[in-house]
């Protein structure tokens, strides 16, 4: 087993600390808001690793955090009259209910900011012990950079490169620009813990380290995140935990790329944040899958246009071929010999390459028609084999009828047919019946029926 270590920025062989036991963790999302498709791909790709990693023999513990304290989310408490705690226990309930839709499994630890602050500020006050953090007469903790040796090897930068890089910010109560805060004093009006510093709330970094704490003790094998995260998040989650225990915090770092929409970074700001309840009203899950497990998970995902249909189609394909199978009538015939697990353990096995993986689909589900066409019952013992390797991504759970019943995709109707129904709309909504009407037989006569919905309409091919 390999794996990328974003630490050594090199593929290592994997080898837990103590043996087959593996402790992992993954930071989770800041429940500002609902699911979108960038958490959705970031609790994916984890959920895989950790089946994968159970699949080949290690025994895996995985825990994943909610921020479900921050600016934001009091931001949005202010904006929606909500109090944040309940603002954030009702996006998480949502969370989790579309999580849940998108069938990526739960961690086996969940863990919360708000039912750690204890564990926050103990590792917080224990930092200021050790001298590598300070009060400020506001109320507020910071965790001193300079303090901290190692400060710089994640992201691979130098403290006086870092220090070059910030403007000085003179009115802050900061000793040094890079130092980030471990606790932050209320401001009126806020939400509050009371803390031997005065009211007030935990930084995001500290949570992820003391959340670690307490769930793991001092090591780790593996934590994962979004490569945004590596810079500063992660490297200030080893500046906490390392200063804190003198030890090595995380054996293997690993960082999943980025989802940028149409070329573009996905952000709310620019309104292309594209909410994974939305995608899932239009794809199948297995589409969805498809077409995020297609890009080996530490490159960005470019979502265009044609990437959801795309999958759609070619899931579809898959699909169509196992029900051929599975309706032929053939015998089943057991001597069929194409290790198809061996084939996706090892793709797997090489630092979790799920394109790799799923690229074997194409041969295979060749080889399944092939054996169809000369009426071979080995279609049915590689159809098998296919659905139980492939479960482990999501792939191929629901009955082959069920999905092509559920998934058709529709041959799309010819330009001047879509030029006319287009036209007939535009009809109907200025309430031109007679028009409209001429236009349906216009649209009849070129072999379509045009059928209202309630988002508009849908060209059907006439049998
Ligand atoms: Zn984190």
């Amino acid at each position: 087993m390999k794996i990328y270590n974003t630490l050594t920025r090199q593929k290592e062989d994997f080898e837990p600390i103590s043996g087959k036991k593996v402790n992992m963790y993954a930071c989770g999302i800041t429940v500002s808001g609902e699911a979108h498709i960038g958490h959705a791909y970031q609790a994916l790709i984890y959920d895989i690793i950790r089946k994968f990693l159970n699949k080949v023999g290690y025994d895996v513990t995985y825990a994943r955090n909610y921020t479900d304290v921050d600016d934001k989310i009091i931001a949005k408490s202010k904006e929606t009259g909500i109090p944040a705690d309940r603002y954030a226990a009702m996006m998480i309930k949502k969370i989790d209910e579309q999580m849940a839709r998108f069938e990526v499994g739960e961690p086996d630890i969940w863990l919360k900011a708000t039912e750690n602050i204890d564990n926050i500020i103990d590792f917080t006050q224990k930092l200021i012990d050790g001298g590598h953090a300070y009060a400020t007469p506001d109320g507020s903790v910071y965790y001193s950079v300079e303090s901290f040796g190692g400060y710089g090897c994640l992201s691979n930068r130098k403290i006086d490169d870092m220090l070059d890089g910030v403007r000085i910010e003179n009115d802050e109560s900061k000793n040094s620009p890079l130092d980030f805060a471990l606790w932050k004093a209320a401001k009126e009006g806020e939400i509050y813990w009371d803390s031997p510093w005065g009211k007030g709330r935990p930084g995001w970094h500290i949570e992820c380290s003391a959340m670690n704490r307490v769930a793991f003790g001092e090591q780790i094998d593996i934590h994962g995140g979004g490569r945004d995260l590596i810079f500063p998040h992660h490297e200030n989650e080893i500046a906490q935990s390392e200063a804190l225990t003198g030890k090595r915090f995380v054996k293997y770092w690993i960082h999943n790329g980025l989802i940028k929409v149409n070329g573009q970074k996905m952000s709310k700001s620019l309104g292309n944040s594209l909410l994974l309840a939305d995608i899932l009203d239009k794809y199948s899950n297995d589409a969805v899958k498809f077409a995020l497990l297609s890009t080996s998970y530490r490159n960005d995902i470019n979502i265009t246009d044609a990437l959801f249909p795309e999958a759609e189609k070619q899931v579809g394909a898959f699909y169509k071929t196992i029900f051929d199978a599975e309706t032929s009538g053939i015998l089943q015939d057991e001597t069929e010999n194409t290790d198809v697990d061996k084939l996706f353990n090892d793709a797997m096995g090489d630092d979790f390459n799920t394109a790799l993986a799923l690229s074997h689909l194409f041969g295979l589900f060749k080889q399944v028609k092939a054996y169809l066409s000369a009426k071979d019952g080995k279609a049915l013992s590689l159809v098998k084999k296919i659905k139980n390797a492939y479960s482990l991504l999501g792939l191929f759970k629901q009955p082959a009828a069920e999905y092509l019943k559920l998934h058709a995709v529709k041959e799309e109707a010819p330009a001047e047919v879509v030029a006319l129904a287009e036209k007939m709309q535009a009809a109907r909504a200025v309430k031109d019946y007679a028009t409209a009407d001429a236009l349906r037989a216009e649209i009849s006569q070129m072999g379509y029926t045009v059928r209202n919905t309630p988002n508009g309409y849908e060209l059907d091919k006439k049998n």
